[in-house]
């Protein structure tokens, strides 16, 4: 069977719009949203939680990151980086998931929100960096020497609160009160949040805290604790041997009671360490996605966690 050119062209394109339609409410963000609601797109939880409760009702917020995925080497899909493109509002963090630079670059929407322009982000403390160094040796591994778990400081957390609440009233004025309302009560719990962990963190016996994945460096500054990371920035990568020594020789000095390690990656590195010192291990969350297996139910709960776990390994309260 022979087919004209044009009549292939024709069907190509039939084809090619059948494929489109089938497509079209692309992202769950835009099957559920209703007629005047808003999409919001946001890199990964803590700034998803931030947009669902900034926007209320008014907007449908969608996460890059899926729950219990690992943002840190995030790849998007076609459809991910087609709802960049179409976004009333994407919310993400320039350097840290460079699939999502490159999208939002590519994208020319307007409308995005990078946090680091109001969170400027902070360079790598020294030892965490000479441990990420050698962890990226073995595998590649793009970075740019800069933290970016701003998040895990609630004060941070107001900062975006407020940058958001400011996009979303420029983007919808009609709803600006709403928008003012709900960040208002969104600070008021990230500072009480910040109160508990000021006031607890302040009567610690211990200052050093070891955890698997350096996540907690802008927790630590905030509250004059010692952050010790086994693996540096990157969550899944081996320690070396001589770092694992090093981190069994911190604990010892310090008489640290308890290693730390996250939901998300494998606790076996956390656990080798604790075993052969007859330490504790227990989690400590840098609240990259939300899970069924995570101490809580959104950022706040989390982070009341976290402080607890804190508090017991390290005397406070
Ligand atoms: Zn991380």
């Amino acid at each position: 069977m022979k087919f004209s050119s044009r009549a292939l062209g024709g069907a190509l394109i039939g084809a090619v719009l059948l494929l489109a339609s089938a497509c079209a409410p692309a992202g769950t963000a835009a099957e559920e949203r209703q007629p005047g609601q808003l999409s919001i797109v946001a890199a990964f939880y803590p700034f998803q939680f931030v947009a669902e409760r900034v926007a209320g009702d008014h907007a449908v917020v969608t996460s890059l990151t899926a729950p219990g995925a690992e943002p840190h080497d995030l790849e998007l899909t076609p459809k991910q980086v087609a709802s960049i493109s179409s976004a009333d509002l994407v919310i993400y963090e320039k350097s840290f998931q460079a699939a999502v630079d490159e999208a939002v670059a590519q994208s020319g929407n307007p409308n995005v929100l990078d946090t680091a322009t109001v969170v400027p982000l902070s360079p790598l403390s020294e030892a965490d960096e000479h441990d990420h160094e050698q962890a990226a040796e073995g595998e590649e591994h793009e970075h740019s020497g800069l933290d970016p778990h701003v998040w895990l400081d609630p004060n941070n957390m107001v900062t975006i609160t407020n940058a958001v609440r400011d996009r979303l009233i420029q983007i919808d004025r009609a709803h600006a009160s709403d928008y003012s309302g709900n960040a208002r009560e969104l600070d008021g719990q990230l500072l009480s949040l910040d109160k508990q962990y000021r006031t607890t963190l302040q009567t610690c016996r211990l200052r050093e805290f070891i955890t698997t994945h350096a996540a907690f460096g802008y927790l630590a500054r905030r509250y004059g604790l010692e952050q010790v990371g086994i693996n540096g920035l990157s969550p899944d990568s081996e320690p070396s041997p001589a770092r694992i020594a090093e981190v069994q020789q911190i604990a010892r000095e310090h008489h640290v009671t308890t290693i730390f390690y996250e939901t998300l990656v494998s606790p076996a590195v956390a656990q080798s360490i604790a075993g052969d010192l007859g330490l504790k291990t227990d989690v400590l969350d840098p609240i990259e996605g939300i899970t069924d297996s995570s101490r809580g139910d959104d950022y706040l709960s989390v982070m009341a966690s976290n402080l607890t776990a804190l508090t017991t390994a390290n005397g406070c309260g």
